[in-house]
């Protein structure tokens, strides 16, 4: 472009030059016509040569004044503007595009120092201003740093994987290559180098999850399983002519056959919930209907275990939700199956269906300890007031729980004693299901716990107009 621009300026002052010196010619022709005609010829020719001479003048001024000139290097300014111009416009957009990424961005001298790095660079370093830093200080990751120089020799791109330190850790992918500018094309090699991060944290998580729960779930299958093929060999074996041993062992193959029918039942209805997170529940459901319909199936249960539990719902509010009912049944079934299970010997629960915060499990209002949000924190989330919400509460006054165990309580086949979990036909699995019941409905879960105070299950919703406005 330059040299383009070089060229026409020296063309253009040529031509000038040439057309100046025909011009000059000209002129001193006219003077001298003038001077022979002054020396002896006829005063009309004279005066006809010396108008001659004045017109010629008077063009050769108006084309020379300077405008002959100036335009073509108007021209060229012009040009040269516009292109400066169209070029700033492009740095505009690309240090927009990099502002805007979400994703850190950096890009480094030869030498390693950062030349630009964007908002979300500056975050992931957890330091402003980093343009003049040498990147090795800006983020620990001597492969990414090692990379950056060899992709400026090398002109290839590299991917680098690496773990920040600090105070959190995060899992990353950079992507290195050289950036070729105007200064240098390829093939010479590159001057400067960009690298992309992207945080690869949750990602490596949720895979981490699905491998831990394959494997969980795997292994507790494996194990009735172990058992039944067991006793399937004693009782062909030594067991075939003992009636009193093959009664008790089809006894436990039973036992443990419906654990595997259970757990398998557990991971069908996870997956199934799972699978329907994302799409909000249709139908509206009363709350307080479905709780006294659990509680009836529950009853010869109940009786069984010398449980008693107690009903207590606000008959003066409404606790229509917008939901499913079948899985709102297996939740507030969950709940209430654990609190048989695990809230003391026989079990004293409180089932309760009301309005606002539910109530603590401390004595005056004091809460024990506690997973999860607060009524406060829910109602702010679905943009509601507390008295607004709808709690449901399984209430027991067993044993308590543990306040290490208690936010891990929702993951699955979590178990704070799995052989308590186990006898009792526990599949580890019931809370998390509980847990993605309640976000399908876009409620809130909380659990508080005192030791040898018992443990409530509170889960809140939005009542079913607030939904439907909302
Ligand atoms: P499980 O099938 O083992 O009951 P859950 O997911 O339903 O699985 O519960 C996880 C664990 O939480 C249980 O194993 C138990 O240790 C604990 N837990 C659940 N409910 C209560 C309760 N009401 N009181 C004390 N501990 C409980």
């Amino acid at each position: 472009m330059q040299e383009e621009i070089a060229a026409m300026i020296k063309n253009t002052a040529a031509q000038v030059r040439a057309r100046d010196f025909l011009w000059a010619a000209g002129i001193s022709a006219g003077v001298g016509v003038v001077v022979l005609i002054g020396a002896g010829a006829d005063w009309r020719v004279a005066l006809f040569a010396w108008a001659a001479f004045l017109a010629a003048l008077a063009v050769r001024y108006r084309l020379s004044s300077g405008r002959a000139w100036a335009q073509p290097v108007q021209r060229v300014v012009d040009m040269e503007l516009g292109a400066q111009q169209a070029e700033l416009a492009n740095l505009r957009i690309a240090r927009g595009v990099a502002m805007a990424l979400p994703e850190p961005l950096f890009i480094l001298d030869s030498n390693g120092v950062v030349e630009h790095a964007n908002p979300a660079a500056e975050a992931l370093a957890g330091a402003t201003n980093l343009e003049g830093r040498h990147f090795a200080s800006v983020i620990r990751a001597p492969d990414v740093f090692e990379a950056a120089e060899a992709v400026i020799e090398t002109r290839d791109t590299k991917t680098v994987d690496f773990v920040t330190t600090g105070s959190v850790e995060l899992s990353c992918r950079a992507f290195v290559a050289p950036l070729w500018t105007d200064e240098a094309e390829p093939p010479a090699p590159a001057r400067r180098s960009l690298i992309f991060i992207r945080d690869l944290t949750s990602e490596r998580r949720l895979e981490q999850m699905r491998a831990d729960f394959i494997a969980s779930a795997s292994h507790e299958l494996r194990t009735p399983l172990a058992s039944l093929l067991g006793f399937i060999e004693t009782l062909r074996g030594h067991a075939r002519t003992d009636p009193e041993a093959q009664e008790k062992f089809l006894s436990i193959m039973q036992s443990q056959a419906e654990r595997m029918q259970r757990l398998v039942a557990d991971l069908m209805s996870l997956s199934r919930i799972e699978l329907n997170e994302h799409v909000p529940p249709k139908d509206i459901v009363d709350l307080r209907k479905i709780a006294g319909d659990v509680v009836d199936s529950f009853a010869p249960l109940f009786e069984r275990r010398g449980a008693i539990v107690d009903l207590v719902a606000d008959e003066t509010m409404s606790a229509r939700i917008a939901g499913d009912h079948d899985e709102m049944f297996q939740a507030i079934q969950n709940l209430l199956d654990n609190a048989i299970k695990y809230g003391g010997d026989p079990a004293m629960i409180k089932l309760r269906i009301g309005a606002g915060a539910a109530p603590a499990v401390a004595g005056d209002g004091e809460p024990g300890q506690r997973a999860g949000d607060t009524a406060s924190q829910i109602a702010a989330r679905l943009g509601l007031s507390v008295d607004d919400l709808i709690y449901v509460q399984i209430r027991d006054f067993g044993p308590g729980i543990a306040r290490a165990d208690l936010p891990r309580l929702t993951e699955r086949f979590y178990r704070v004693n799995v052989e308590r979990s186990r006898k009792s036909g526990g599949t580890g699995l019931g809370l998390a299901i509980v847990k993605h019941i309640i976000n399908r409905h876009k409620g809130g879960f909380q659990i508080e716990s005192v030791m040898a105070g018992g443990t409530a299950f509170n889960c809140y919703f939005a009542p079913a107009q607030a939904r439907a406005a909302a």
